[in-house]
């Protein structure tokens, strides 16, 4: 008896994708099939890509955010700290 695998067969036919060119949808440059982002004007070209690269504008903004806010928490603590000491001399 054999146990032929069906798996593979799916496998195969799920790897054998027609290699069409993508033509941007912001520029129209024409790019090879494999391309994630377009060579002129590097817009994602798949969901996946477009969805990372919505991901890693998050991640900077919330980066950015951090960045911007810290230094704020620190000179708040500051101000808060002098304006006690200066209570403290005008008392
Ligand atoms: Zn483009």
């Amino acid at each position: 008896m054999e146990n032929e695998p069906d798996g593979s067969e799916a496998q195969d036919a799920a790897e054998a994708r027609p290699l069409a060119p993508i033509t941007c949808a912001r520029c129209g440059f024409i790019n090879p099939a494999d391309g994630a982002y377009c060579s002129r004007c590097s817009m994602a070209l798949t969901l996946p890509a477009a969805v990372e690269g919505e991901k890693t504008r998050e991640h900077t903004d919330q980066l950015m955010s951090e960045l911007l806010a810290d230094p704020e928490a620190e000179h708040e603590r500051a101000d808060q700290g002098y304006a006690r000491r200066c209570d403290d001399r005008s008392v």
